[in-house]
Formats: structure tokens, C-alpha cells, sequence
């Protein structure tokens, strides 16, 4: 894509339009209250919980996507001056509260950038979520996938998170003498938490800020700030760790739960004194997620529920997809090429690495071309661009658009050897789409 259009979870400036996959704070750095660079382009959801993160934000600045539509944003080509057309359609990340991904499609192609997103297909929700997605897909090959690649490594397994919920209520149902505090974020992981306090009938301590946004989330009755009304707490997961329940044990017996995908230590936790107050380790866990409900259910309390410590039990919970769940979605959507958008300090794993044999680059040529062919008599294509003011892209305009993205790269050569260079690293996307 040209630089200078559009920026997603990246707040640095010098774009036109800036889109906001969702609020947890590794998505919003650099974006604050004053902000004043360009309008952002959110959810209805992310909007409405926006005055809590940034309270003095000008909000004229907040252009809501309705989810599952095609929106259609004019920019202007910082190239040629002239007007240029980008549609984009949010679909459900089923991640926290808000959380979208963004569909683009214009003339630099069709790009998919996931955000952080949890690919299940266990629930009525992800199905319609996943329809939605294949509907959209289906029109016009994805060019680029910006993958959420977080557990994108084959030793990352865990249950759909209803599993994991469950196991949850297990360990807190077999300690009916204890606290429990369970490590959460500032969004998120609300769906164990009701769960939680529905099958025990128990409400759910939260500090007070996340209190707010449990009322702005429409849960009135089901959470509190006073302790004395219930065992079980929700706290800040940076408040989470050993120290803390340590000295929570001086006054009642209390047990931590920490909910993630993340690997944990998985030694036994007698001798284990010197593990210090972080959890998180490059130790893998073994157990795996077979698929088979039965085993996995004999399995259950084994495989994904590890005691840390003698106070600490983990769970991979997650809001991240697994590893099979990132196969079965790149299956889906097809692109043509791909890049992950979560790196840390210590790792950047390639989805390339492992899946790319899915991708178009090893499609067959008529895959690769599909985006070409504009049949005349689809109906449906055409029925979905005059719903929402498309702007309809022939197949002349295609070709000269394939040809500018070209251009742009400064990559004088065919589309074949543009993949190869990207399968080398090369980016055949302008530096302002995040890394
Ligand atoms: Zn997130």
C-alpha cells in the first residue's frame, strides 16, 4: 500500500486515516488524549469504552465501523494528489471487548489485518464471525494477511477457552476455604468471569476502574468493589505474582489463578523458592490439546492446568488463537502472502515458517489469478458494492492497479519474483502498516 493512507494500531503520524483494531495498551502506544493527527476508525464497542482510556480525547475524532460492512473512506494519494478509494469492513476478533479486524480492499489490492484475535469455533458467536469473514474473502483474494502470530509455533495447544473456563470453576469449587484472586488485564477475559460467577452464584471483586467498565459493558449486578461480599478477586495481572500471594497467605489462605496461553514452569513447585515473582518463562508445556473431547476431558485438570506454585495454579485461557486455530484460519482466507504482527524483544516468529504452503505463493496459478476474474454475472458482487457505494473495480483496473503496486516498490520485475522477494524478507508493503 502507499505510504501516507492508512495506519493500523500504529500512532507515529504522517497517515490519513488511522484505525484502532482495539484498546489494550500494546495496540495504543503513542496514542493518547491529546491526539490530534487524523480521525480513528474503531468499533462501536472500542468507542464507547474509548472515554475511559483517553477521558480528554476529542472524540469528533472517532469514526465508528459497524461490524460485517463495507465502508468506503476517500484518501488522497500522496503520489498522484488525486483521490483514491479505500473500503474497509471491521470483522469480529473475538479477542476482548471492541476487538475487530480490519478488511482493506482499493488499488493497492485486498489486505487482512487480524490484530490480536482468537479463531474458535465453538461457540454461535465465532460462527457468525467466521461466515462474515468467508463472505467477505470470498469476493476478492487477500493479497496480505497481517496474522496476530503470538502462539504461531506448533508446542502452543490449548482448549477452547468454555474448557478452560470450566477448569477454572473446578480449581476454585475444590478450595471452598480459600480467596481466590485471578490475574486479568485492564480489557478482557470478562466471558470466564461470568462464568465463574454464574455456575458458583458468587459475584466477582474488581478494582474500581475496571468497575466502570463492567457498567459500560452492561454487567451492573455480577461484580463488586467490596470484598466482603465475595472470595473471589480480579486483580490487575502486573499486582499478580508470588510476593503477593505469599502475603495474601498471611492473613487467609488464598490461591491465584493466572489465565494464559502463555508457557509456564511446569516443574513442581516444592523447591522451587528461588522462581521469583514472574511467570512468564520460554519453558514449554507439554500437555497438548488433542481434539478429542473425551481424552481431553479425562485429561483436563493434567494437561492444561498446572500448579506453579503452592499458592498459583495457571490455565491457558487465552484470548490468542492457538496454533491449529491460526492453520485452520490461514486455510481459510488463502492470502497470497502473509506477515506476523506481534514480535517481542526476544523472538519474531515467521508464520511463513509453518504455513507457507498455505499461502498463494504455492496456490495454484488459477487461485492466484482469482482476483482478476470479475465474472459478469455475479450477481452477488455487484449486489454488495451498489449496497455500499463501491466504487466497482474492473478487471482492466485490477491489472493497472497490479501494476502501480509495482511501481510503488520500485520493483521492476513480475508478480512471481516480488513473492519470491518477500518469501526473502523483502516488504512489498510501504513501512507504515506495522511490522
Ligand atoms: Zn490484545
Amino acid at each position: 500500500m502507499e505510504k501516507g493512507l492508512i495506519a493500523v494500531d500504529r500512532w507515529t503520524g504522517g497517515s490519513q486515516a488511522y484505525f484502532l483494531t482495539h484498546l489494550h495498551s500494546d495496540h495504543t502506544q503513542g496514542l493518547s488524549s491529546s491526539w490530534s493527527k487524523g480521525p480513528i476508525f474503531c468499533s462501536r464497542l472500542t468507542a464507547k469504552l474509548f472515554p475511559l482510556k483517553f477521558p480528554c480525547f476529542k472524540f469528533s475524532l472517532l469514526r465508528i465501523l459497524e461490524i460485517g460492512s463495507w465502508h468506503s473512506i476517500t484518501l488522497i494519494s500522496p503520489a498522484t494528489g488525486s483521490g483514491t478509494s479505500v473500503d474497509v469492513m471491521a470483522v469480529d476478533a473475538h479477542h476482548c471487548p471492541g476487538a475487530v479486524m480490519f478488511l482493506f480492499r482499493g488499488e493497492f489490492g485486498c489486505l487482512l489485518y487480524t490484530g490480536d484475535f482468537r479463531w474458535e469455533t465453538t461457540s454461535e458467536r465465532e460462527k457468525i464471525g467466521r461466515t462474515m469473514l468467508l463472505n467477505a474473502v470470498n469476493e476478492v483474494a487477500v493479497d496480505i494477511l497481517y496474522l496476530d502470530n503470538t502462539y504461531c509455533n506448533p508446542t502452543y495447544a490449548f482448549p477452547p477457552r468454555e474448557v478452560a473456563a470450566q477448569q477454572i470453576v473446578n480449581i476454585i469449587a475444590s478450595h471452598p476455604d480459600h480467596d481466590i484472586i485471578i490475574g486479568i488485564d485492564s480489557l478482557g477475559k470478562e466471558d470466564l468471569l461470568l462464568h465463574i460467577s454464574s455456575v458458583l452464584e458468587i459475584k466477582i471483586w474488581v478494582w474500581p476502574e475496571r468497575l466502570q467498565t463492567m457498567h459500560l459493558l452492561g454487567f451492573h449486578d455480577i461484580f463488586t468493589t467490596k470484598t466482603s461480599l465475595t472470595r473471589v478477586r480480579a486483580v490487575p495481572r502486573y499486582s499478580f505474582n508470588i510476593e503477593t500471594l505469599e502475603g495474601l497467605n498471611t492473613i487467609r489462605p488464598t490461591i491465584g489463578i493466572m489465565p494464559s496461553g502463555l508457557p509456564w514452569v511446569t516443574k513442581p513447585y516444592e523447591g522451587n523458592d528461588n522462581l521469583g515473582g514472574s511467570f512468564l518463562t520460554s519453558r514449554y508445556n507439554k500437555c497438548r490439546w488433542t481434539g478429542n473431547e473425551e481424552s481431553d476431558k479425562s485429561n483436563a485438570t493434567v494437561g492444561f492446568v498446572k500448579r506453579f506454585h503452592k499458592y498459583i495454579y495457571t490455565v491457558a485461557y487465552s484470548d490468542h488463537s492457538c496454533f491449529s486455530e491460526i492453520e485452520e484460519f490461514i486455510k481459510l482466507v488463502q492470502p497470497i502472502n502473509m506477515k506476523g504482527i506481534v514480535s517481542s524483544s526476544s523472538c519474531y516468529v515467521d508464520p511463513f515458517y509453518y504455513f507457507g504452503r498455505l499461502c498463494g505463493v504455492n496456490q495454484p496459478v488459477k487461485r492466484l489469478h482469482r482476483k482478476y476474474e470479475i465474472k459478469e454475472g455475479d450477481e452477488n458482487r455487484h449486489r454488495t458494492k451498489a449496497t455500499f457505494g463501491r466504487v466497482s473495480i474492473t478487471k482492466s483496473e485490477r491489472k493497472r492497479a497490479r501494476s502501480m503496486k509495482v511501481k510503488f516498490l520500485g520493483v521492476q520485475a513480475s508478480r512471481v519474483k516480488a513473492y519470491r522477494r518477500v518469501q526473502c524478507g523483502a516488504k512489498i508493503v510501504e513501512n507504515d502498516c506495522p511490522d
